[in-house]
């Protein structure tokens, strides 16, 4: 019964092609919701971007770290993006259910996929499109954190990113973001009050009423 009125911490997977937005949505809500939601830092093998911080954006870790750390077992999930890999470590996940914080992870649909194997219902998808893929490619080319062939190398891991969709709880479109917002705002809320994650609430509300009941 302890399990049925236990209220674990949800894990909210942030997916889209690279340019679509993600990393300034997940931002939005971390800010918004500082006390409620972590964020999952990754590891990762790829070089620090200008402005990056390490422990912050990335656990930044060379290529014999990232290895070992496969070969422990430490990964709930990790995958080859644009030929850099990227993890998240079950025990980072694990602390933050413990906690009973939600936990956001900007992670690719590799990455998507095993944490919904390996969680299940904790897990909510939420995968966001571009609104075209010219604008796509417009926002990778202004955000200039790229090198020109690095671009080539995001548009078309960008096409294949794209054809994951399906598997995934919920689309958004970031065409006006701040529409886009309120959408992945929305959706945080909505799978928060799921009933699998209110049963305490409802257990003391029915423990209270069947307390004040009298027997005729
Ligand atoms: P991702 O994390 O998916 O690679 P980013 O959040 O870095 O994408 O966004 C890519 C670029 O597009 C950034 O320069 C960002 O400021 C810009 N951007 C994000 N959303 C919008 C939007 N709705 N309209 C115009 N530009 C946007
Ligand atoms: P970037 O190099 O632009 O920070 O990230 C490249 C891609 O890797 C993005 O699609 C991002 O979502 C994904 N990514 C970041 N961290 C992880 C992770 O831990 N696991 C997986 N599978 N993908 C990740």
């Amino acid at each position: 019964m302890s399990e049925m009125i236990h209220q674990p911490g949800l894990l909210l997977v942030v997916s889209s092609p690279s340019g679509a937005g993600k990393t300034t949505l997940c931002h939005r809500l971390l800010s918004e919701f500082r006390d409620t939601v972590i964020f999952s830092v990754s590891y990762t093998t790829r070089t620090m971007r200008k402005g990056e911080e390490d422990g912050v954006d990335y656990h930044f870790v060379d290529d014999e770290t990232f290895d070992k750390m496969v070969a422990r077992g430490e990964f709930a999930e990790w995958a080859e993006v644009h030929g850099r890999r990227y993890g998240t470590t079950g025990a980072a996940v694990q602390r933050a259910l413990d906690e009973g914080r939600d936990v956001l992870f900007d992670i690719d649909y590799q990455g998507g996929r095993q944490i919904k194997a390996r969680f299940g219902p904790l897990a909510v998808l939420v995968f966001v499109l571009p609104p075209s893929f010219e604008e796509l490619e417009r926002r990778l080319r202004l955000r200039a954190t790229d090198a020109p062939e690095m671009i080539e190398q995001r548009l078309a891991k960008a096409r294949e990113e794209l054809e994951h969709y399906a598997f995934y709880d919920f689309l958004l479109v970031n065409d006006n973001l701040s529409e886009a917002y309120d959408g992945l705002r929305s959706i945080y809320f909505a799978a928060a009050h799921r009933i699998q994650r209110r049963y305490e609430r409802a257990e003391a509300l029915i423990r209270a009423a069947r307390a004040g009941t009298r027997k005729p």
